[in-house]
């Protein structure tokens, strides 16, 4: 069995005991293996062991690896920082975008999703600590709804659920906190819009503390693939 191999078993087996604890069911839980800065080899090795749900931050990186790899199988996930220059590629490339926060960002993988493709899955950033340099809109009700309803209207988006990525610290209280306040924004969202099934949230370092707080998505890299080389794009 391969390192990568191993790894993902030992996940899927963090994320059955963590979902146990909290009573919820394994399958609200979908597995992204984050791949920036890996190999194509790498992420053959997880499609080998069953991983079929890929998430990249680099467009361009991200197409060299979506040409390379089984189209029919895989499922891909953008979830690094939007370039206005690079929506056109992600809406045609992509089946889910988990970093929008912007109307104008909407609008234009409304506009440029191809007409044979089904709707684009589309998570909400939130900045769900404020950060200076983080992208996401404010972590408050009205701002939610408000982008939420101008996604609603952009027939090639399905709005799917929010996402965020909270401030790194080693302070686990105030991951938590963040993980509470999402849940909470999550919850208000459905209650509009009952449809709403997902929330994005949850790495390498807190993906237990995701599950405890309702996350159906959890964003893995490090503990799958290893240290990235962290390389200039
Ligand atoms: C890199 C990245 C991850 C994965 O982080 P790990 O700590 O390696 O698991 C998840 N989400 C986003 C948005 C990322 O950029």
């Amino acid at each position: 069995m391969t390192m990568i191999a191993h790894n993902l078993e030992l996940i899927h087996k963090q994320i059955i005991d963590a979902a146990k604890a909290s009573k919820r069911s394994i399958d609200e839980i979908c597995l992204i293996a984050v791949s920036k800065f890996q190999t194509i080899d790498a992420i053959k090795e997880a499609v080998v062991a069953g991983q079929r749900h890929f998430g990249e931050n680099y467009c361009q990186e991200a197409l060299i690896k979506i040409e390379a790899l089984p189209k029919e199988e895989l499922i891909w996930h953008f979830i690094g920082q939007i370039q206005r220059n690079k929506t056109q590629a992600i809406a045609q490339h992509f089946h889910w975008v988990h970093t929008v926060d912007s109307r104008l960002i909407a609008q234009r993988l409304n506009r440029q999703r191809p007409i044979a493709l089904p709707p684009l899955n589309i998570c909400i950033q939130i900045n769900i600590d404020e950060e200076v340099n983080k992208a996401g809109i404010a972590p408050q009700e009205e701002a939610l709804l408000t982008l939420a309803e101008e996604i609603q209207q952009l027939p090639a988006l399905k709005l799917r659920g929010i996402m965020i990525i909270p401030q790194e610290t080693s302070n686990t209280e105030k991951i938590q906190q963040a993980f509470q306040q999402a849940q909470r924004l999550f919850s208000i969202l459905q209650q509009h819009y009952p449809e709403i099934d997902t929330l994005s949230m949850g790495m390498s370092a807190d993906f237990k503390l995701a599950i405890q707080h309702g996350a159906t998505m959890l964003r893995i890299g490090t503990a799958i693939f290893g240290k990235r080389e962290r390389k200039t794009c």
